[in-house]
């Protein structure tokens, strides 16, 4: 019989991969059913992107990458940041940049602060490499956002990190430069704590969006940034993030990944580098069309009876309170009541326990107008017809 590490006792597949695959096995059982569930643009690969990653193959870049990443990718990194190559890794997505970070610093029972909502993976890396989260409920009131009292509060001498995510998975939160200032004024009292900011979603904002190292540029030397192109390009599937930090946990966090994957993807590599160096007036487009999906949606919902959605800052998710709706449906929880919808309605969307926040739900909504269209008609049909 095995007996899984006690690091591990309870992790589990992530609550949004195992209701995608509940809808995609319903699917191919030949049900009707709409998935709202995951975070990835539904736009393709852009074709120059794709064209470089063909050529760099032909070339022969099939072999072992440097382990940190190429040159090349991280030169292009360093540049567009105003770092240093020595100050950049390259990973397997920005999921890997998440995980050497917490494995590389954390010794066990270290604490990680995290705002809830936080993206549900958050928690469970630092449970895996040995640490403690210490969440944080930021509530709808509060726009989903720690205040520097509560920051001040949460601190103790075994806190390692702030995790921070702006704009935020999954309330499209961001934080602006005057609130970033005033939790830098807390963290400069605490030199024991690191912060990782993750702005992975910066070029989905539909607000002024100020990266962290800027606002609070006295902190640069305990400061992770983590980014990647998954969302900004359409780049889900080829795995490349990256960390940019002081070169001691950039070399720490390339001690782990070498024992772990290697470099990341040599092909995907050079896929990356094409995305940043090429043209760039596509963000845009697509942020617009984002933009208009995002006010479709809201309106949306609100005109449901028992939810409450306040129009995400950035991302590409709502996060609306659905208690109301909990409520006259008689459901004991948010979890309830998404498998009833996914069960009965055929759509999926992702209960906000997932992401530390019960009470609320995750639609994300990149997606075609279709589904969403489909998708949130049959949300609307089902709760009314229960009320
Ligand atoms: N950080 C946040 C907040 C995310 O939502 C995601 C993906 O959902 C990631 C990191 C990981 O992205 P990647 O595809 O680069 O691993």
């Amino acid at each position: 019989i095995f007996t899984r590490a006690s690091r591990i006792a309870d992790l589990e597949i992530s609550e949004i991969v195992q209701l995608t695959e509940k809808a995609a096995a319903l699917k191919a059982a030949g049900r009707d059913v709409v998935a709202l569930s995951t975070g990835e643009p539904d736009f393709p690969t852009p074709d120059h992107i794709i064209e470089a990653a063909h050529r760099a193959a032909l070339a022969g870049k099939t072999r072992y990458p440097a382990t940190l990443g190429t040159p090349e990718l991280r030169r292009a990194i360093a540049d567009g940041n105003g770092v240093a190559p020595a100050n950049v890794i390259v990973s397997t997505g920005a999921k890997q940049v998440l995980a050497n970070a917490m494995l590389a610093s954390l010794n066990e029972g270290d604490e990680v602060i995290m705002p809830a909502p936080f993206w549900t993976s958050y928690s469970d890396i630092v449970l895996m490499a040995g640490g403690r989260p210490v969440v944080i409920r930021c509530g709808q009131e509060a726009g989903f956002k720690l205040s520097p009292s509560q920051l001040e509060a949460a601190i103790t001498p075994r806190t390692r990190w702030l995790m921070l995510n702006s704009p935020s998975n999954p309330s499209g939160a961001i934080y602006s430069a005057a609130e970033i200032r005033a939790l830098a004024g807390v963290l400069a009292r605490h030199p024991q704590v690191w912060i990782l900011s993750d702005e992975i979603y910066d070029h989905l904002s539909y607000i002024p969006f100020t990266p962290f190292r800027q606002a609070a540029p006295e902190l640069a030397e305990r400061l992770l940034v983590v980014n990647g192109v998954s969302k900004a390009y359409s780049m889900t599937g080829w795995r490349i993030g990256w960390g940019i930090g002081p070169a001691d946990l950039i070399q720490a966090m390339g001690a782990v990944q070498g024992q772990v994957t290697s470099g990341a993807c040599s092909i995907s590599q050079a896929a990356a580098l094409a995305a940043l160096t090429g043209d760039q007036a596509l963000l845009d487009t697509r942020l617009q069309a984002m933009r208009a999906r995002r006010d479709r949606v809201v309106a949306a919902l609100n005109a449901i009876p028992g939810i409450r959605c306040p129009e995400p800052e950035g991302a590409f998710y709502v996060f609306p309170d659905i208690t109301g709706a909990m409520k006259t449906g008689g459901f004991a929880s948010d979890a309830d009541l998404c498998a009833w919808l996914l069960e009965d309605a055929g759509v999926a969307i992702v209960p906000g326990r997932a992401f530390g926040l019960p009470g609320h739900a995750r639609l994300s909504f990149a997606y075609g107008d279709a589904d969403l269209d489909q998708g949130l008609s049959r949300i609307a049909s089902a709760i009314r017809a229960r009320m």
